[in-house]
């Protein structure tokens, strides 16, 4: 796998970051991963526009502008060959001697690589993923994508320990989202309900290309906090993010959710979401 640093297209084991990447001593970085269908990137302008967006909530400069950023991806992508998965791309504030206040005239480091998965033929999106709840112990600002994702990386080991696929995430009762996915239920009565902006959640791509469609379908939507024991009693539960697409709940805690299948609302909705971004 060819991979890029900071200028550069290597073979992964040639790319190397610095011991003092502050992205390496304090997760002091942002990141971004852009779906790849049919060796086309989906939806990327909004996820550049949400890195330069993180970029700035952290008063970090961008190494290179989204044009430059576009055309490495898809180098990146030519270079490997890669047909349908993710490209993954970092921005740290750059090497420096260990000091928690910002370094000056450091230069940040830019990291992509590719990663091939197959995303249209998923057996966990047929089949329906089952969760566990775990409480969220998150920062303040989940709005911005940063590198620091322990509590995601517990909360989902803590999933695979219990036998399941993954953890919602939960704060005062009420779920935020998923360990690396947006959440979501569908009511008894239809209506899809999930978390609404703010600082609480990521403000997720596929989240937003999702609620269009289901607007645009006529199917009612609610932007608001649900709670765990609404969970339990929904019709229908789904994550989205951008390499899984929309993805059926069919248990929470060891219960069905529903009929413990994936739901019809569920379904249909992946299925507009893939549509659209193959014919993107
Ligand atoms: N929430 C969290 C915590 C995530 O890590 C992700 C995936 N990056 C998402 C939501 C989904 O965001 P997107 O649809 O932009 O992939």
């Amino acid at each position: 796998r060819i991979v890029y640093v900071n200028g550069s297209y290597l073979p992964e084991e040639d790319a190397k970051v610095s011991v003092f990447d502050r992205g390496f001593l304090f997760a002091d970085g942002v990141y971004e991963v852009s779906t790849v269908l049919e060796g086309r990137l989906i939806d990327n302008e909004a996820h550049l526009v949400r890195l330069k967006r993180s970029l700035n909530e952290l008063q970090m400069e961008s190494p290179a502008s989204p044009s430059e950023i576009v055309e490495i991806q898809n180098e990146l992508i030519k270079r490997n060959g890669l047909n349908e998965g993710g490209l993954y791309l970092q921005i740290t504030r750059g090497a420096a001697d260990r000091d928690f206040a910002f370094p000056k005239n450091t230069t940040p480091t830019l990291v992509m690589f590719t990663q091939e998965k197959n995303l249209l033929n998923s057996p966990a999106a047929e089949k329906g993923i089952s969760v566990i709840s775990v409480e969220d112990i998150r920062w303040g600002r989940r709005d911005i994508k940063t590198v620091g994702l322990l509590a995601p990386v517990l909360a989902k080991q803590a999933a695979v320990v219990a036998g399941v696929d993954d953890a919602w995430l939960y704060e005062d009762g009420y779920v935020t989202e998923g360990s690396s996915n947006n959440a979501y239920i569908i009511t008894k009565a239809g209506t899809i309900v999930t978390r609404n902006l703010g600082n609480e959640i990521l403000h997720g791509i596929t989240r937003r290309a999702v609620l269009e469609l289901a607007n645009e379908a006529d199917m009612e939507v609610e932007e608001r906090a649900f709670t765990l024991d609404e969970a339990a009693d929904a019709a229908e539960a789904f994550v989205t993010s951008a390499t899984t697409f929309v993805t059926p709940v069919i248990s929470l805690d060891g219960k069905a959710i529903g009929d413990g299948k994936p739901g019809p609302l569920a379904k249909r909705l992946r299925q507009l979401y893939i549509e659209q971004a193959l014919e993107s």
